[in-house]
């Protein structure tokens, strides 16, 4: 009997924000996701990039934002944990995974390769290559893909202090994947928010010193994610930019013939899909208290990252703003928006405030301390502010 075809993530669709107020009048938070930012952005991605898409699904592994992705052509995936494996395979059937932690459990390993088929596998450290073997018996079918350490400064968040193996141990590492029969690979992460192109150059540069010390070419080169999102404060190069940038840092290796380029792009591929609809519960001169906040989906604001912010127009506004202070729901004093924001100077209880730009890490990181935890998901046809 052929596997049931799943159904298309169906979630209610509004015009606009303001439609969903109206029609729902919601105390909780509401995700307005944009499917047809998350297509387009995606079409980009799978047309510019010289290689495979690989979407890195701890950005954002909600149901609609795989579905999204993969409707618009991109079929391979970055996973990090045995669930994520798990996740792509049952609602993605066709979608290949590929295990990109380099500190995998040995079921981890067992199960993502016997029961998912999974034949890529990230190692940074001989002890990981080991625990591999003795695993997945040797031959051509597996690849080893060796991690190298980059430590770029054009990145907003550091990727390499926690792993990634550098030149010499890496050349060494591929040496032992070929010497045991796996073929290898090579990758590494610029950093995620990576401001500037040239961070991958870099990378590739790093690649193409591995390899003359291996002395025989990898099956695939990947180069990881990085690629930035548009906030207030951090907006990074075109995307087009990066796809030169890797172009040219490609054109230097000499790479065999069948040899694949891949990407692992997350923040990029899916920070415009979500939008965020919050309630102001109560407002105290110039302290507004959220029903959202620093342990909800707001990771990026907490460390540093500023999202653009909206009044959703459910009556009109004063044309003059002030600055507030933000507060997030749950009962500790740390749950305070890092930044002042600016809103009219009539905001009251009641009002909702639309965040954008916070598909990226936003659900993927929210928590539900205190009780407090946002998951209801609508679709919008509007973008952001029209
Ligand atoms: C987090 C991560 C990504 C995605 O990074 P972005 O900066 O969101 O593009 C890709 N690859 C690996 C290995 C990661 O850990």
């Amino acid at each position: 009997m052929d596997a049931p075809v799943r159904q298309k993530v169906d979630l209610p669709v509004y015009p606009s924000p303001e439609a969903v107020v109206a029609d729902l009048d919601p105390s909780y938070p509401i995700f307005c996701v944009r499917p047809h930012k998350i297509h387009s952005v995606a079409r980009r991605f799978v047309e510019g990039f010289p290689g495979d898409v690989l979407y890195a699904v701890k950005c954002n592994p909600e149901p609609h934002m795989l579905d999204a992705l993969f409707a618009a052509g991109v079929q391979h995936f970055d996973t990090a944990s045995l669930a994520e494996v798990a996740r792509v395979s049952e609602q993605l059937p066709g979608a290949t995974s590929y295990f990109m932690h380099p500190i995998k459990s040995r079921a981890a390993i067992l199960s993502a390769h016997r029961v998912y088929g999974v034949d890529h596998f990230v190692v940074d450290h001989p002890a990981e290559l080991e625990k591999i073997a003795q695993i997945i018996p040797p031959g051509p079918d597996t690849v080893i893909v060796v991690r190298l350490e980059i430590h770029y400064e054009g990145a907003v968040y550091e990727l390499s202090s926690k792993f990634g193996a550098p030149v010499p141990e890496a050349a060494a590492l591929a040496r032992d994947a070929l010497a045991r029969g796996y073929r290898y690979g090579l990758s590494f992460h610029v950093g995620s928010q990576c401001l500037e192109a040239e961070g991958f150059e870099m990378g590739l540069d790093l690649v193409g010193q591995v390899i003359t010390q291996v002395g025989e070419g990898p099956v695939c080169v990947d180069v990881g994610g990085g690629f930035p999102g548009h906030y207030l404060n951090s907006q990074g190069a075109e995307l087009d930019d990066y796809f030169v940038a890797i172009r040219k840092g490609l054109a230097t290796l000499a790479l065999p013939e069948e040899c694949r380029v891949l990407c692992e792009p997350g923040r990029g591929l899916c920070v415009d899909g979500e939008s965020l609809i919050t309630q102001i519960h109560l407002r105290k001169d110039d302290a507004l208290y959220l029903n959202d906040g620093m342990y909800g989906s707001f990771i990026e604001e907490k460390l540093g990252l500023q999202l653009p912010a909206r009044m959703v127009g459910s009556r009109p506004f004063a044309s003059q703003t002030k600055e507030y202070t933000l507060y997030g729901p749950t009962c500790d004093s740390l749950d305070i928006f890092p930044r002042p924001i600016s809103l009219p100077v009539d905001v009251a209880e009641g009002d909702w405030i639309e965040f954008d730009r916070i598909g990226a890490y936003g659900t993927a990181c929210r928590t539900q301390f205190n009780g407090f935890y946002a998951d209801t998901f609508i679709k919008v046809e509007s973008d952001f502010g029209d």
